[in-house]
């Protein structure tokens, strides 16, 4: 047999790979009891039904090629944005994007600069560029925005900002998101990841502070792509699709890295149905509200430290090993993510789910976590 490993460069063999969290099935087979899933911040209310109509509409045309541009999805998107349709690249969601992004504009000897305790993907496609991720420690459990622009240096092309962070749910406010821009050197690009978005809105309203500027700093012509996706609050998450906003300079060149057709006519579809489905998303956000005030409360009677979030998913401070924890929880039927792979040893994360779902959660957690005050 061949000697892979001569084929393959140092910087893809000493890759990590991307865990995903255990799908109800596996947990099932595992544990043997019925599980329910609040570990990949998916819609606990599937996706939606205009979305699931149109696909069934577009199944029958699977014999052509989609429109390599998504035009139609693109046109939608940036109206909806006040962008010109050339603003607007569709991807096979936004980790895609992610490693266009990577591929496009890293290279070895350069740099990128993320906050430590965020998103999974932003290593990965940094390493499978060649180039080194600088991960700066956490201030108050989100972005030390201060740390990151001491650490940029020369060689740094890309600040990874994921706002509201993944797995924290922390948020930066609009004033210091300002600041920051306004003091990132020129050679920088911000990827400004608001996988989040929806929820932070309705958060940001609830709070009477706005949410984000990235689409204006786009417009005002700051090195920023904000980057949105279909598979939070729009329910579409095994359909793959997301999209970058960007001046249309960098756009054209990212379609360059990207690979033609990866954006399916069915996603395109079903993306043009979802951005519709008002009802749906308002159903999505107002549950996500409820939720959130609910298992706050819960686990902080419970004498348990939970954050708190400007997304669609907690992140509590159990007290104790997190995967043991995860594991009791397993055999509850309630699977969560446990975090000692971002660094945090003693805390999960748990999407929110429907109501009946937080309250088998809670339930759960006040029979395994020893922590708890019952
Ligand atoms: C979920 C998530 C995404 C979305 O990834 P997709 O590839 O679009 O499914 C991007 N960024 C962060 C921080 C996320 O949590």
């Amino acid at each position: 047999m061949s000697n892979f490993d001569f084929f393959v460069p140092p910087h893809i063999r000493s890759m990590g790979r991307y865990v995903p969290g255990k799908t109800v099935r596996q947990a099932e087979a595992e544990s043997g009891v019925r599980s329910i899933k609040l570990a990949s911040n998916e819609n606990p209310f599937g996706p939606s039904p205009l979305a699931v109509e149109a696909i069934q509409r577009a199944a029958t045309e699977m014999n052509w090629y989609p429109d390599a541009d998504s035009a139609e999805l693109r046109a939608a998107i940036a109206e909806r944005h006040g962008v010109p349709a050339d603003y607007v690249l569709l991807a096979a969601g936004s980790s895609s994007l992610l490693h266009m992004m990577a591929r496009m504009m890293l290279a070895p000897g350069l740099n990128a600069v993320t906050s430590e305790c965020s998103f999974i993907s932003y290593p990965l496609v940094t390493q499978a560029a060649g180039a080194t991720l600088v991960k700066v420690p956490m201030r108050d459990y989100g972005y030390d925005l201060d740390g990151i622009l001491a650490a940029i240096d020369e060689n740094t092309r890309l600040v990874f900002f994921a706002n509201p962070n993944n797995p924290t749910g922390s948020f930066a406010p609009v004033a210091e998101v300002e600041r920051f821009l306004d003091r990132v050197p020129k050679h920088v690009m911000v990827v400004l990841d608001e996988a989040y978005s929806d929820f932070a809105e309705v958060f940001a309203a609830e709070r009477g502070v706005e949410y984000s500027r990235g689409i204006e700093h786009v417009r005002e012509g700051r090195n920023v792509i904000v980057l949105r996706t279909f598979s939070k609050a729009q329910g579409l998450a095994g359909l793959r699709l997301g999209y970058g906003v960007a001046h249309p300079d960098l756009i054209q060149y990212l379609v360059r890295v990207k690979v033609v057709f990866s954006v399916s006519a069915i996603a395109e579809a079903a993306g043009l149905a979802a951005i519709r489905d008002v009802e749906h998303i308002e159903k999505t956000l107002r549950n996500n509200v409820a939720g959130a005030k609910y298992l706050a409360e819960k686990l902080t009677e419970m004498g348990l430290n939970v954050l708190p979030t400007w997304a669609n998913f907690v992140y509590v401070e159990v007290g104790e090993d997190c995967i043991a924890v995860a594991k009791r929880l397993q055999s509850e039927g309630v699977i969560i993510r446990p975090l000692a792979g971002w660094g945090a040893k003693s805390a999960i994360r748990v999407t929110i789910g429907k109501s009946e779902e937080n309250e088998q959660f809670v339930a759960a957690m006040k029979k395994v976590v020893s922590a708890a005050v019952r």
